[in-house]
This record gives C-alpha cells, structure tokens and sequence, in this order.
C-alpha cells in the first residue's frame, strides 16, 4: 500500500496534497497530512470518528482554510487562489457528502446544471444563464448514473441513493476531475452502497476521475479501493489492515438494513 499514487511517466497527480495543517483552538487536527490521487484511481480513506477525515475534505475544497500545506490539481496550485479563479477551479472537483448535499426543492437536472451555484444564494440566477447545450450535458451525466427519467423530480422525493448519484452526475456535469466523497454511503443500505461506490469506480476507470471516498466499513474499501488510506494523528497513513482481513465479512457486518423508499 502506498500513499503516493502511482502515476505515468512525468504526469501529476489529478490531486495532490502535502503538508496539510489545521487547528481549531487548543484542537490540532491535521498534522501535516498529505496524499496522491491519480486519475482514475479510487482511494479509500479510513479512520475512527474524530480523526480529521472531514477536516481533510473541508480543507481540499476549501471550504475550510488549511494553516498551512499545499493542494494541487492536476499540477496545479489550488492553495492559493482566490475570487474567481477559486470558483472555476473548484469545478474540477466534485464532492459527495454523507448529508446529501443537493437543493431539495429543485429538480435533479437542475441540481446537476447548477452544480455547486446552487448552494450560492445566486443559484435562481444562474439556472437561467445556462445554454441548450448546458441542459444537454446535465441531461446525459444524470443518464450515465441511470437516472434520466427521474430529471424533473425534485431532489428531496428521491431515495438517499438516487440522491447521492444526482450528486455523482452534478460532478460529472461540471468536468471535474476528482471527486472527493465524505462517507456517501454512510446512510445507505449495502446495496445502494455498493450500488454508489461502483458507480464512482467506474467513472474513474472509464473517464479517469480520481476518487478519494471516506468509508467506515473496511470491507467496503478492500472490494472497492485500489488502494486504502487511513487518518491517523492528524496524519495519512498507508493503511496496514489489508493483511489478515479475510475476503468474507462477518454476517450482519453492515450492519440492519436501512431500506429506503423508492
Ligand atoms: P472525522 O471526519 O474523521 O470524524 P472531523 O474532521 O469531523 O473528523 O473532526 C476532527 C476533529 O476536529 C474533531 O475533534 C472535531 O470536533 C474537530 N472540528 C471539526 N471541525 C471543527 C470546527 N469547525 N471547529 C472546531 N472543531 C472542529
Ligand atoms: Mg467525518
């Protein structure tokens, strides 16, 4: 298990962060955390509750301001923009929360054009700015995830996992090239989220997007990791579990099935 990617010859790393560091008050969580994702592969990060798992996610976005520690994209810097040039670089990475994260009232094509506007108070705005050919494009991502005839529904009558999926597609929609998932099956029964997980790992394979996807089950990472990450002291280590952990789960591992609607 590495926790550097295994990339082409002179390629970088569709993600890579180093050094990271972020403190909340007397908390410090990360320690200088840093990893590789190359395009399309699928790495699983793993780690007890607590560890900085989000924190790390937050940080990779964004969304969260690292003290310290550089993030690059595809080779390029994503640490220190701003304004702008953050918003369009922020496209090139989707994310999948464990809370859905889409506007309940607007309809999964339209959570997929407006893609992360549509957490901005601007997204009425912008949903009128958007072309034929946007709508086009929305249209075929939500298709590859298996779920063009549920377009006009709106986003909150769908089931955890289609929602999860309108999530997957809104990434797809807007290019992005990493797809950073923070527990997307947490609330799913196993088989949506094998449903979801396979999804993701397919799209990496086929359009090369790197996923780094945040699991509580190890079962899970090994059927589903190229290779598996663990969050330990603030830190990412190379997770060392894999050796004895048998290929058949205890039964009942996953725990009661949470079966959705629809
Ligand atoms: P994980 O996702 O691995 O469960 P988190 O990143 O959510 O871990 O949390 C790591 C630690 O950071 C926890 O102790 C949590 O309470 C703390 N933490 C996270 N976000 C904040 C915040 N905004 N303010 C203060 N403490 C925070
Ligand atoms: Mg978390």
């Amino acid at each position: 298990m590495r926790v550097a990617a295994a990339k082409g010859k002179g390629e970088p790393a569709a993600l890579e962060a180093e050094g990271l560091w972020k403190r909340f008050g007397e908390r410090q969580v990360l320690r200088g955390a840093s990893l590789e994702v190359a395009a399309g592969e699928f790495v699983a990060l793993l780690g007890p509750s607590g560890a900085g798992k989000s924190t790390l996610f937050r940080c990779l976005t964004r969304l969260e301001e690292p003290d310290k520690g550089t993030i690059r994209i595809a080779g390029h810097p994503f640490h220190d923009l701003y304004g702008r040039r953050l918003a369009d670089a922020r496209r090139s990475v989707g994310v999948v929360f464990q809370q859905f994260n889409l506007v309940r009232r607007l309809s999964a094509l339209d959570n997929v054009l407006a893609g992360r506007l549509a957490t901005t108070p601007f997204w009425r705005v912008a949903l009128r700015r958007f072309t034929e050919e946007d709508r086009e494009r929305a249209a075929l991502a939500l298709d590859r995830v298996g779920l063009l005839p549920q377009a006009h529904q709106r986003a909150d009558t769908l089931s955890g996992g289609q929602q999860q999926r309108v999530a997957i597609a809104r990434a797809i929609a807007q290019g992005s090239r990493v797809l950073l998932a923070d527990e997307p099956v947490a609330s799913l029964d196993p088989a949506n989220a094998r449903r979801v997980l396979g999804l993701m790992r397919e799209l990496g394979r086929e359009t090369g997007l790197a996923v780094l996807c945040t699991l509580h089950q190890p079962d899970l990472a090994h059927e589903f990791g190229d290779r598996i990450l663990r969050m330990e002291g603030g830190r990412v280590v190379p997770d060392r579990s894999g050796a004895d952990f048998g290929v058949a789960a205890p039964v009942g591992f996953l725990g009661e099935p949470d079966y959705e609607p629809g």
